[in-house]
């Protein structure tokens, strides 16, 4: 089979496609025929810093497709349309995956739009809920509105947390998307403070809950957007991860809960139980358009260096697709 691996550390040039045998589903595994996998910032970085991920030499932790061959005490039945995160191995031909991780595709997406569902619906879901704890009619800032986990995380805090949602991107074009999203409030953060806008809208109260991608850029902002008492996950460092000239007194004195988190690592039996638990709640709101996978662009699978690219360009609005096979 064919898939996509790093020849070294470095940049979109690194990637190539190779040959590979197509791998066996042990006990409790899936092997799907990948139609479409998404790229994510965590492979870019596996990209710059490794040689794979996870053991996996193969790139990709998420994927759409037919499930080909099932290993001992599966019960998902040979041709069935799945979507979920892999181990790594997604920008191939064939992938395993853990059973308990496969959601079944709702019929009326396609595979690319199912391919775009796993990591950042599960990953704002857990955020949005597990850790953040959010409720409806709290303020939640999304910031990135505009990125995968942020067009999900809308999505999300509105239709399932009924919360009001704050959101800040760098384009009109992105903002306006947001709201299409059900966004209540969005800020411009090249062209406005958004610490200033949160407060504006939110009778200087600040939010309950912040989704935090950006990290040191925005620390300063943050610690004024957000209420005393408030939640804020911090899931991405897209702004940096040094902090020079903390005052820590300020969160102590807004009483603040910081939390950090990464999805990627976490064990099978997490991603399992959380799997289970957002299949259970929105499946059937993507089968009936309440939740709506975003899909920005679609490329070949012979395209995945300008996949790469078009996200380190920032000039995504939802997910990217590689079309397999
Ligand atoms: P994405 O689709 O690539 O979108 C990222 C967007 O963030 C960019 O398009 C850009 O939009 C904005 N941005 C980039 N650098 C920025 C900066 N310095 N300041 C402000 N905005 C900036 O990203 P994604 O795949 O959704 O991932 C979003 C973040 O979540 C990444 O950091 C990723 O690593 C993280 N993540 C974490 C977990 C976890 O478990 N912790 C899981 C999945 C993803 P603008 O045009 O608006 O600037």
């Amino acid at each position: 089979m064919k898939a996509i691996t790093v020849k070294q550390p470095g940049g979109a040039e690194q990637l190539q496609i190779e040959e590979f045998a197509k791998p066996d589903p042990r006990d409790g595994e899936l092997l799907i025929k990948v139609k479409a996998a998404a790229v994510n910032r965590t492979d870019i970085l596996n990209r710059e810093t490794s040689k794979g991920y996870l053991n996996n030499p193969i790139l990709g932790v998420e994927v759409a497709g037919i499930v080909e061959e099932v290993g001992a005490g599966v019960e998902i039945e040979v041709g069935t349309h799945i979507m979920g995160l892999v181990n790594g191995g997604g920008y191939a031909e064939y992938v395993v995956m853990p059973a308990e991780r496969a959601m079944v595709i709702p019929e009326n997406l396609s595979f690319e739009e199912a391919a775009s569902i796993p990591e950042v619906f599960l990953t704002a879901y857990q955020t949005l809920f597990w850790i953040g704890h959010l409720h409806a009619d709290e303020n939640v800032l999304v910031h990135a509105g505009g990125s995968g986990v942020g067009t999900a995380a809308i999505q999300l805090a509105k239709q399932i947390g009924q919360a009001n949602v704050i959101t800040t991107a760098g384009s009109k074009e992105k903002l306006d998307f947001c709201r299409s999203l059900g966004a209540d409030v969005e800020i411009n953060y090249k062209e406005q403070n958004f610490d200033e806008e949160v407060l504006n809208a939110t009778e200087n109260q600040g939010v309950d809950l912040i989704l935090d991608f950006i990290g040191a850029s925005y620390w300063s902002k943050n610690l004024e957007s957000i209420k005393v008492d408030g939640r804020w996950v911090l899931i991405g460092i897209l702004g940096g991860a040094n902090l020079e000239n903390v005052n820590l007194m300020e969160l102590m004195s807004k009483r603040i809960q910081l939390t950090g988190t990464l999805l990627t690592p976490r064990s099978d039996e997490y991603k399992a139980a959380l799997t289970a638990e957002f299949s259970a709640k929105t499946l059937d709101l993507f089968g009936n358009n309440t939740l709506r996978p975003v899909v920005d662009q679609v490329f070949a699978f012979n395209q995945i260096q300008q996949a790469h690219e078009h996200m380190e360009n920032n000039k995504n609005i939802g997910k990217i697709i590689l079309k397999v096979g």
